[in-house]
């Protein structure tokens, strides 16, 4: 049994352990001691890292009584240096109680119980036992768990006996009926769990919940808390800092602009859309003025697929001529008639297109299609032209 110094304290970072075992299995490496603060995965909470002398630390297991320590290689002294990755450890900490006090309050507030816990690299989530949960109701869960975090409660935590529980007012029954540990935070909760925890909610610093999801049945809640809070916060108000100086204002001001902002945008695309629409119809009658020999065709350099379909369709409202468009830019045509004319567009397309590289199709009525050269489509052009006006 490895004696198992997370659970006398959390705060346990750097000790002395004897090697009980070090060995190769499969071509990992292992290590047990005869005590440690390495916690394993458990209860939600991922496995702490870190070193054993000046060896890392990959993955922590619990076996039955005994902590398994997966390190890169072996060590070869009897007795070694313990060293936890403490920042990595105080953030689960912070977390996973942050995790006890949301939903202690959750149960509080809106009788809603805790289903599961997940602690990620990046965010932490709990889904709660709720249908929805109202943007209103999200912002007291907050300021309530905010409130606890201020009035700076203990946690502590110990061992009881089953007949020691049926006496205490716990959250949920244990999985266990042996070594049953319940964390208490003063005046919140008794709750039975084997995890890593903070003395006083004042350690949580902040919790920030970020968004609900509805999920089948029940409520996620994102959260973040402590340093993570912090830093999701700096990052924030990085965003709003560069938002405000691009808009040269104040944060308060940044939405009324933004605002403003997407109402010029669309009004100025408003004009600009009938500008285009007065330039095509002129086009259009350029097109057909100067038309010869039934087919009207012309090289853009920087028209849209969309913008020579549009003309195409402007021009073929006018006249019963055949048309060939294309945009040296975008390395596209379009060709298209009114439908009098016997030549199936499409047709056309499958036919030829193979003999200059090019890639399209379309109906009897209207086709088009696209080159990987400039050169290729210049070269198809010509050679359209000449067989449809032949
Ligand atoms: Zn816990």
């Amino acid at each position: 049994m490895t004696e198992k110094l997370y659970y006398e304290s959390a705060y346990a970072n750097a000790w002395t352990s004897k090697v009980m075992r070090a060995y190769e299995q499969d071509g990992s490496h292992y290590v047990v001691l005869d005590r440690t603060a390495f916690y394993p995965h458990g209860g939600g909470q991922p496995c702490d890292q870190g070193t054993i002398e000046g060896i890392s630390v990959v993955d922590v297991v619990l076996d039955g009584d005994e902590v398994i320590h997966q390190v890169e290689s072996v060590p070869t002294q009897e007795e070694v240096h313990c060293v936890l990755d403490w920042e990595r450890r105080f953030d689960h900490m912070q977390q996973h109680s942050g995790q006890h006090l949301l939903s202690a309050v959750a149960l509080q507030l809106l009788g809603a119980e805790t289903l599961s816990f997940h602690l990620g690299e990046e965010y932490a989530t709990i889904d709660l036992q709720l249908p929805t949960l109202s943007g209103e109701e999200m912002l007291k869960l907050e300021q309530e768990v905010n409130q606890q975090i201020m009035g700076n409660l203990e946690i502590v935590s110990y061992f009881v006996t089953e007949e020691q529980l049926r006496t205490l007012p716990v959250v949920k029954m244990p999985k266990v009926t042996e070594s049953i540990r319940i964390v208490e935070m003063k005046g919140v909760e008794y709750n039975p769990c084997g995890g890593t925890h903070v003395s006083r909610t004042g350690e949580l610093g902040l919790m920030k919940l970020l968004r609900a999801e509805k999920q089948k049945g029940h409520v996620r809640i994102t959260f973040k808390c402590g340093t993570r809070a912090l830093r999701d916060y700096q990052d924030s108000v990085h965003i709003l800092d560069a938002l405000a100086q691009r808009f040269n204002t104040g944060h308060g001001d940044i939405w009324d602009r933004v605002e403003k902002w997407d109402q010029e945008t669309r009004a100025q695309k408003m004009k600009l859309d009938a500008a285009m629409e007065r330039l095509a119809a002129y086009e259009a009658d350029e097109l057909v003025k100067s038309g010869e020999g039934g087919l009207l065709y012309q090289l853009y350099e920087d028209k849209s697929m969309q913008e020579l379909q549009q003309l195409a369709l402007k021009v073929t409202g006018l006249v019963d001529d055949v048309v060939l468009l294309g945009s040296m830019e975008e390395q596209k045509v379009v060709l298209a008639h009114s439908g009098v004319n016997e030549l199936s567009c499409g047709g056309f397309f499958k036919e030829h297109l193979q003999s200059y590289q090019g890639r399209g199709g379309g109906q009897p009525k209207l086709a088009q299609a696209g080159f990987s050269t400039k050169e290729d489509l210049v070269s198809f052009c010509e050679f359209a032209k000449q067989a449809i006006r032949s």
